[in-house]
């Protein structure tokens, strides 16, 4: 495999060893890594968790459980800790991207992140991005850097996805809570299977656990992007990657690689709500490429704008067979559900579109 763009994902395991502050332990050798890419002229971006740790030790805090305010001011604190800690090893610039949902899911903002950091690659520079949990309240978040990691991937237009942890890979069953777990050197397809052996995470401060790093595979994967779950704590493992072998778990990208604008619709975007169809709206939407009118829908639930994400559903059978943008809010589509087009400007006074969702913006499910 020839690497042109990566993008490295850090664990906070990896930035705060011993939860409580950054440590140059594992980030020393993991710079080292980053700056030989970049001599072998492979762009790099870096994902960077462990803010909230970096900076647990200056916030008082009284419970092991955080309040939001409390993680939010050792994010806030500990994200510059943590750029300190990454610039020291590196003798170009880094730079600092912090990133929530909200700026993913807005084509505008997301064109913004991309040209940014094409500019800084072009200009030799480190992009580390994490998310912006200072501001980040629950429903605009990501959640996990390794979801992250992989839109930021798909967003760069990266060839490979490391994601980088304490673990070797990915095991039968959680390798710290069972000593006969085996690992698996390469991924094929992302299955039920593969997904069943990812357990949580014992780590007080991680978030995933391997569940979040397969999510992250499976999006990177899709879009043709090798995605490696490698041990970020040995040094050997570096080497072995330079040297063009596998010492983790490798998932195989995808051949078949979808648009990236319908990546984006089933990935990125948050559904707002359910749109009910007929029969008739099922069979031409699912087997015909059509798009969606509002003469099929018969149901609306949820709340949602123009523009918003939504899910369309078989009323019949009320499986989920599409995601796609939806052109009317839900309070104008009650208004012209079941309704011929024509109808659509006499009774809400004005014409968007012809179609409810685009074809063009709809995935199949
Ligand atoms: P990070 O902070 O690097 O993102 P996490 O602690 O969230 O890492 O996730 C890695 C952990 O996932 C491992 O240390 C391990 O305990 C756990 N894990 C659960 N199931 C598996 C599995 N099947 N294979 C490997 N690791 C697993």
């Amino acid at each position: 495999m020839k690497f042109n763009r990566i993008v490295i994902k850090v664990g906070s395991a990896l930035i705060s060893p011993d939860n409580n502050g950054c440590s140059g332990k594992y980030i020393k050798a993991i710079a080292h890594f980053i700056t030989q890419c970049r001599k072998a002229n492979i762009e790099v971006i870096l994902v960077s968790s462990g803010s909230v740790a970096a900076g647990r030790h200056l916030i008082k805090h009284g419970s092991p459980t955080l309040s939001i305010p409390a993680k939010q001011a050792m994010a806030s604190v500990g994200q510059m800790q943590m750029m300190a800690n990454w610039q020291q090893f590196f003798d170009v610039p880094c730079s600092q991207l912090l990133i929530t949902h909200g700026d993913l899911k807005d084509r505008e903002r997301y064109t913004n992140i991309k040209n940014t950091l094409s500019t800084l690659l072009a200009n030799n520079i480190i992009p580390i991005v994490n998310e912006n949990d200072t501001v980040a309240t629950e429903e605009l978040k990501v959640g996990d850097n390794d979801n992250l990691a992989a839109l930021v991937a798909l967003l760069s237009e990266a060839d490979s996805l490391f994601i980088l942890s304490d673990i070797n890979g990915v095991y039968n069953k959680n390798p710290k809570t069972h000593d006969d777990a085996v690992m698996i050197n390469e991924i094929a397809e992302i299955t039920n299977d593969v997904y069943a052996m990812a357990g949580a995470t014992n780590n007080p401060i991680a978030t995933g656990g391997m569940k979040t790093k397969i999510q992250a595979a499976e999006k990177a994967v899709e879009s043709g992007i090798e995605t490696y779950i490698l041990n970020g704590t040995n040094s050997q493992v570096f080497e072995k990657i330079l040297a063009g072998e596998n010492p983790g778990t490798r998932f195989l990208a995808n051949k078949n690689i979808n648009n990236a604008k319908k990546h984006w619709i089933k990935y990125t975007l948050k559904s707002h709500g359910k749109i009910m169809l007929d029969s008739g709206a099922v069979n031409v939407v699912k087997f015909k490429g059509a798009s969606l009118l509002p003469s099929g829908i018969v149901d609306i639930t949820g709340e949602f704008l123009a523009g918003d994400a939504i899910e369309l559903i078989d009323s019949t059978t009320k499986n989920v067979i599409a995601k796609g943008i939806c052109q009317y809010s839900h309070r104008d589509l009650a208004r012209i559900k079941g309704k011929n087009t024509e109808d659509i400007e006499r009774i809400l006074g004005f014409y968007p579109s012809t179609e409810v969702v685009h074809r063009d913006d709809m995935v199949m499910l």
